[in-house]
């Protein structure tokens, strides 16, 4: 066990610095209550990514190799999620938990990370987002730890084409793993998918049937530029209005009247177009052709706990340094308010040109971030 002397390490230095400099760009940020910004929206929905590791290399995420990975020390641990999470749901007023990466799965303590979160906060809803790859094993002892609901990544039930998209053959234990969520009697199921044109974009017919037959809800989620390989081209990402037309030439769509609630997806009712039975929903994420900046409720930590007001921002701040230098969860929760007062207005990718005029596509890949 690594033994602290009081004396700051070089992260902690510099945490220590940034935090100052934060406090005095974020001057008007409120001293307590929840996660605000200066457009007035309330962080409430937590997303903490577990790792940037990751068993698969999607094309639209890694790159193929030569990922840099954080240094195993400075990632979260277990107790250091639950104190965290504890100080967003008790001092900052966040209502649900979602764990990601990189790859939540590949962390042997998921399980111990979600009891210890949901010893303290028995009502939290706690997701995962995952490939599933492994999941038929551990399904069911995540549902045991406290697991409420799952969004799996699937984005072909062709063998081929998922191997050409993940860069691994491994199609057949993500379907087991699905089964082994949906036996565990996690509900919903969803299911995210990424169209890339020439890809997988003629196989978005094949996916919806697949999920629809399973009661799986699935929702596409248009490319976004935030892959390793820095090759997203607006002319190469799929467009929610290509999919709407696309699937809609073969179901009818119906609009969801449910609340979105700041949730990201466009939701449809998917009806037989000849009997009009209702078969189950689809929902539509278009994070690049009509962002939803302005109902944002996230607030992210990335696997190093540093704070990320958005997916694409170019500044993070280090709560975990001034947690592991002894600051109270006062001083924690504080920095995390100021970080939120300085959230963008938005990404800037939906201005035209190549990711919008106004964007800059972060140095850090999805898988880094936490998608
Ligand atoms: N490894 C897990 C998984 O794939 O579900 C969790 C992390 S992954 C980064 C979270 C989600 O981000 C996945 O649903 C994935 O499809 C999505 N994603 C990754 N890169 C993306 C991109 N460039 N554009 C849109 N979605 C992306
Ligand atoms: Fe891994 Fe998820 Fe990124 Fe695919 S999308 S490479 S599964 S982190």
């Amino acid at each position: 066990m690594a033994v602290r002397l009081g004396i700051p390490t070089v992260r902690d230095a510099s945490a220590q610095e940034a935090a100052a400099a934060l406090a005095r760009r974020a001057a008007g940020a409120p001293t307590s209550g929840g996660l605000v910004d200066t457009f007035g929206r309330l962080g409430s929905d937590l997303r903490i990514s577990l790792t940037d590791k990751c068993n698969l290399r999607c094309t639209y995420c890694m790159p193929a190799e030569g990922m840099q990975w954080m240094p195993q020390s400075s990632l979260l641990t277990p107790a250091e999620v639950r104190r965290l999470v504890s100080i967003a749901v008790s001092d900052l007023g966040v209502r649900e938990l979602r764990l990601t990466g990189g790859e939540p799965l590949v962390r042997p303590d998921l399980e111990d990370i979600i009891s210890g979160v949901r010893a303290d906060h028995p009502r939290l809803p706690i997701s995962i987002t995952t490939n599933a790859v492994g999941l038929d094993r551990r399904a069911a002892d995540l549902v045991s730890a406290g697991l409420d609901r799952i969004n799996v990544s699937l984005d072909t039930v062709d063998a081929e084409t998922y191997r050409e998209m993940a860069r691994r053959d491994r199609l057949a234990p993500v379907l087991r793993g699905i089964d082994a969520a949906w036996r565990a009697g996690l509900r919903p199921v969803k299911v995210n998918a990424v169209l890339m044109r020439g890809v997988n974009d003629d196989q978005a017919d094949e996916l919806l049937a697949f999920c629809l037959e399973r009661g799986l809800e699935l929702r596409f989620i248009e490319q976004m530029p935030l892959d390793g390989d820095h090759g997203w081209t607006r002319d190469g990402m799929v467009t929610a209005v290509e999919i709407r037309e696309r699937i809609g030439s073969r179901w009818r769509l119906e609009p969801d009247d449910v609340p979105r609630d700041g949730a990201p997806a466009q939701r449809w009712i998917v009806r037989d177009p000849d009997s009009d039975v209702r078969l189950g929903r689809v929902g539509i994420i278009a994070s690049v052709t009509e962002p939803f900046c302005g109902d944002c409720t996230r607030t992210r930590l990335t696997a190093e706990g540093r704070i990320r007001t958005c997916l694409f921002s170019h500044e993070e701040f280090d709560l975990l340094s001034l947690l592991r230098a002894g600051h109270s969860d006062a001083e924690l929760a504080q920095v995390w308010r100021q970080a939120t007062w300085l959230k963008p207005a938005a990404h800037g990718m939906d201005a035209p040109g190549l990711g919008g005029a106004d964007y800059v596509q972060p140095d850090r890949s999805m898988s880094a971030i936490g998608g």
